[in-house]
């Protein structure tokens, strides 16, 4: 990642593959105590109508990178059917997971997608994932998806899409955590057995009622030390009144096809982008300045689509490790 710009009303290039998260459930076989979702009333909605999404996919311009989320997509019954899709359009499909699904759903995965993975999110969740076998066999299983993505990106031959990137990035496997009270003192231990099996290890701040939770000063530290937010820099970051891609380059979309222009949009209700699946649906053209106090869109901020003038650079160099 770099500052882009030293003027932070000044926009970034316009990035070349745009983005965008899709929430594609809520649901999840998983009940973290921290989960962002947990007061959701209806906790096992799914995006049903994959030929009208895929449709809407085929509008995009260019080559896009979808992030499927949940909920947990590997309890989604269509999961495979919607990564075959997106694959077949041209797109690169990433994915974050708590990947308590077997090797057989991810050899299934692995195949659906053709070559086309780009950023494999294990998100280690210790209430369920415990004790040094349980963790060996994590790490173990991460290291084993690896080879495999990688192996099917040598061997693909998928379509390039009009007006895209030539290059198509290697598959990456990543491991992540949410930076717990509970899960501080592990952080170092799991941070090097990430390291052994070869995979970046990334945090995520705890929320609590929509917000990162106080850490103390201590606290921050160990973060900070580890890389902050999904290797940011930084643990919280603000940007209100700058320029971002953010709506037209990046946005979400949840099961219901509904688009917004970011996280902080969905959460205030605000800069709804319509239904994605419409035809009338469109992105906008240029940048236009963020809305809120704070950003906790790391997807956006890894590649470049506000100016990051002012901020202190981050302590990893993450160009190869985007979220
Ligand atoms: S695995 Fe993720 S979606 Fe499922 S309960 Fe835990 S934090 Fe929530
Ligand atoms: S909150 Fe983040 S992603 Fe959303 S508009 Fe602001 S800078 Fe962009």
């Amino acid at each position: 990642m770099t500052a882009g710009p030293a003027d932070p009303c000044e926009p970034t290039p316009r990035p070349q593959e745009g983005v965008v998260s899709w929430n594609i459930n809520t649901a999840c076989n998983y009940r973290c105590g921290y989960c962002t979702q947990r007061f959701k009333e209806d906790r096992n909605r799914w995006s049903r109508d994959t030929p009208r999404f895929l449709e809407a996919f085929a509008r995009l311009p260019g080559r896009w990178e979808v992030k499927l989320s949940g909920g947990e997509p590997f309890v989604q019954p269509t999961l495979e059917g919607i990564v075959a899709g997106l694959a077949a359009l041209g797109h690169r499909i990433s994915i974050v997971t708590n990947f308590s699904a077997p090797r057989e759903k991810l050899e299934a995965f692995v195949a659906a997608a053709a070559g086309r993975v780009g950023v494999f999110s294990c998100s280690l969740h210790l209430p369920y994932v415990d004790g040094d076998d349980e963790l060996d066999g994590f790490f173990r299983k991460a290291a084993w998806l690896q080879a495999e993505l990688q192996a099917a990106h040598a061997r693909a031959e998928t379509p390039a899409r009009a007006g895209a990137p030539a290059d198509l990035p290697r598959p990456r496997v990543c491991v992540t955590t949410v930076a717990t009270r509970d899960a501080l003192p592990r952080l170092g231990d799991l941070a090097r057995r990430s390291k052994a099996a070869g995979l970046p290890f990334k945090l995520q701040p705890e929320k609590q009622d929509r917000e990162v939770i106080r850490y103390t000063d201590g606290e921050e530290r160990t973060i900070l030390a580890l890389g902050g937010h999904n290797f940011t820099g930084r643990i919280v970051h603000r940007f209100e009144g700058r320029p971002c891609w953010a709506g037209s380059r990046y946005f979400i979309l949840d099961d219901e096809g509904t688009a917004y222009r970011c996280y902080p949009a969905r959460r205030f209700r605000v800069e709804r982008m319509g239904r994605f699946i419409a035809q009338g649906f469109r992105l906008a053209d240029v940048p236009s300045p963020c809305l809120y106090a704070a950003c906790n869109c790391t997807v956006p901020i890894a590649r470049g689509m506000m100016p990051l003038a002012g901020l202190e650079a981050s302590r990893i160099d993450f160009e190869e490790d985007l979220s």
